[in-house]
């Protein structure tokens, strides 16, 4: 088994969130999601449709000013950081080391650059490349160790 890139296009925002949706409805604690892509690339949009796949009817929105955001689901939480502010890892980069393999942890994160180095080695990641208003490619490498996230439905 190895490293495996799957190219998804997705021409909407509702299908973008389905995406998420379905990983979300795999996960099983611990795992650490990172999203990559310019500002308005989707990178909420898919956390929204994560968040519902794991079973959060909380609200996602972005944590832009908050750096982190968490939502309820059932007995996990996933923890949503978005890094775009934080110059200076810090003690940031303690809390997502420490969150990152917690088994009732999901992590995802935006603009997470600044925690690179603490990155699991199995970390799921997602660029999203705008194609056009509304169409993205979504490019996930998944490490081997992560292929149960990959439903069907996903590469179909
Ligand atoms: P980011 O978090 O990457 O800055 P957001 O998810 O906040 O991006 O915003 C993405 C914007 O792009 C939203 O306004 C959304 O409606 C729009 N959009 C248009 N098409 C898509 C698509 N296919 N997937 C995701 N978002 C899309
Ligand atoms: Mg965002």
């Amino acid at each position: 088994m190895s490293t495996k890139v799957y190219r998804i296009r997705t021409t909407s925002p509702e299908t973008t969130e389905h995406i998420g949706e379905h990983i979300g409805a795999c996960v099983r604690g611990g795992e650490v999601i990172e999203l990559v892509s310019d500002l308005g690339g989707g990178k909420t949009t898919f956390v929204r449709g994560l968040a519902r796949g794991m079973g959060s009817t909380d609200r996602v929105s972005s944590p832009t000013f908050t750096l982190s955001r968490e939502y309820a689901a059932g007995e996990r939480t996933l923890y949503h950081f978005d890094l775009y502010r934080l110059n200076e890892a810090g003690l940031m980069a303690d809390e997502v080391a420490e969150l990152a393999g917690a088994p009732h942890a999901v992590t995802v994160i935006e603009w997470g650059d600044v925690v690179q180095h603490v990155l699991p080695k199995h970390t799921l990641r997602i660029a999203i490349h705008v194609l056009g208003d509304t169409e993205r490619e979504l490019e996930v490498t998944c490490p081997p160790e992560l292929a149960y996230l990959i439903p069907k439905e996903v590469i179909a």
